[in-house]
């Protein structure tokens, strides 16, 4: 069993990739109660950015003003809840031939698909084109078939999808939208030996196509600053025993990610031990997803209604390639019991443009999003929702999650 500390700047920092749940276990150490040595209103906590000189750097520091966050449960529009298609083994990325055609499976990715979107589209297209087909039926219209059919359609192929519901309908419209591409993807026990440089390079090559997607009308891929909020930092618990050792490969992208630094006191107007702050990418699913769907359009493609009750129904598409990207619906699809659910649960809060940070507090993560501000508890451990397939609201645990972060705005005052 594991037992770690945290590691300031490195990739087992909460700060690193704020809103990845492998990364905040920190966090939700040792919860005392708020150390209110300082102020915690909303009022006080946006004009008091005068300016500062950050302690050790010799560089004059602004403190940067931040909008409070409106914590309001009467704020909230609606609750969203997705199942994660977790496998232990990683996602599937294999071709298996069956009815005469060949299909190329590109499904499973835990809560890293946005993420690792267009890595995993890159390896798809290889194996879909491989014997030189270029009429392609991808079958998917969430992040990973969207991604797909368009990395195939750079490649020169003419591409169909065929999808029961596409975005925003799919699971993918309900996905925070953080970069966290390690993220519920394997269970380190059970991946490959090959799998840990074949998740780096989907990674990087996703990494590197999410990035052009930024200052693009509309926002899809923006980075906004991340700050995790602990009440005390001490060592990691132990794995309970039976839990999965979710892979962490974090540390591999070291060289190309943002790292997360500690706050000191005077940089930060939380009343916490300890802040950290990092920058990280992020997803505006509405805006990215749309976008996606433009481009695939625009470029010649074709979306077609379809649902697939079976393999036999594969005989109903024309093309003889066929990539599947049907995410936890694979599960049912091709009977593969390896697809897991993880449950998670948004609360959407209406948008605040004024706010341009993330935070994490107490096992809650707010990201400020332009069609939403998410809320999300997310348990204090990656177990938390693992093997849950029931995607029905559980209102009670968003108000608690939104009382958590209003505590931090309106706590009481000692200062
Ligand atoms: C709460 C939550 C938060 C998350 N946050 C993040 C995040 O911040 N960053 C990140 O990278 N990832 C995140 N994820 C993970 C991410 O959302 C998933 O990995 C990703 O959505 C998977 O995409 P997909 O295209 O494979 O699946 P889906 O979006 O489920 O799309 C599957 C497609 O296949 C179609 N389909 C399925 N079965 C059939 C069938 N039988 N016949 C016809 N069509 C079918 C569906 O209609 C749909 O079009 C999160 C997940 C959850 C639950």
């Amino acid at each position: 069993m594991k037992q770690q500390s945290v590691i300031p700047g490195s990739t087992r920092d909460p700060a690193v990739s704020a809103l990845s749940r492998r990364s905040l276990f920190a966090a939700t150490l040792l919860a005392a109660p708020l150390a209110l040595s300082a102020c915690a209103t909303a009022s006080r906590i946006a004009p008091r950015a005068a300016p500062r000189v950050a302690p050790g750097t010799g560089n004059a520091f602004v403190r940067p003003p931040l909008a409070p966050l409106r914590m309001d449960i009467g704020r909230m529009t609606h609750i969203t809840v997705c199942l994660r298609p977790f496998r232990a083994a990683g996602p599937r990325l294999e071709v298996e031939n069956i009815g005469g055609k060949r299909l190329v499976h590109n499904y499973g990715h835990g809560g890293s698909g946005w993420s690792l979107s267009w890595g995993s589209a890159a390896l798809a297209a290889r194996l879909a084109l491989a014997d030189g087909a270029r009429d392609i039926a991808v079958i998917g219209c969430g992040a990973i078939g969207l991604t797909t059919a368009i990395t195939l359609q750079r490649a020169g192929a003419r591409v169909t999808i065929y999808a029961s519901e596409r975005l925003p309908q799919t699971r993918s419209a309900r996905a925070t939208g953080t970069w966290s591409p390690d993220s519920r993807i394997a269970d380190a026990e059970k991946v490959s030996p090959q799998f840990p440089a074949l998740w780096e390079a989907m990674a990087r090559t996703s990494y590197a196509m999410h990035r052009s997607f930024v200052g693009l009308p509309g926002d899809p891929v923006s980075w906004s600053d991340r700050y995790t909020l602990l009440d005390q930092v001490g060592p990691r618990p132990p794995r309970p025993t039976g839990a999965i050792d979710f892979a962490e490969y974090g540390h591999r992208l070291d060289d190309i990610v943002p790292q997360s630094r500690t706050l000191s006191r005077a940089e930060h107007p939380f009343p916490v031990a300890n802040a950290r702050l990092t920058t990280s990418m992020q997803f505006n699913v509405a805006a990215l997803g749309a976008r996606l769907t433009e481009d695939f359009l625009r470029e010649g493609g074709n979306i077609m209604s379809m649902h697939f009750d079976s393999p036999a129904d594969f005989a109903r598409v024309g093309q003889a390639v066929i990539v599947n990207c049907t995410g936890y619906g694979a599960r049912a699809l091709m009977q593969d019991e390896s697809v897991t659910p993880v449950r998670g649960q948004i609360a959407w809060l209406a948008p605040q443009p004024e706010v341009h940070y993330g935070l994490y507090y107490r096992s809650v993560s707010i990201l400020p999003r332009p069609d939403g501000m998410v809320v999300q508890y997310v348990g204090d451990s990656d177990m938390y929702g693992v093997g849950i397939a029931d995607e029905t609201p559980d209102r009670s645990e968003s108000e608690r999650a939104i009382a958590t972060i209003a505590a931090l705005f309106t706590g009481p005052q000692t200062a």
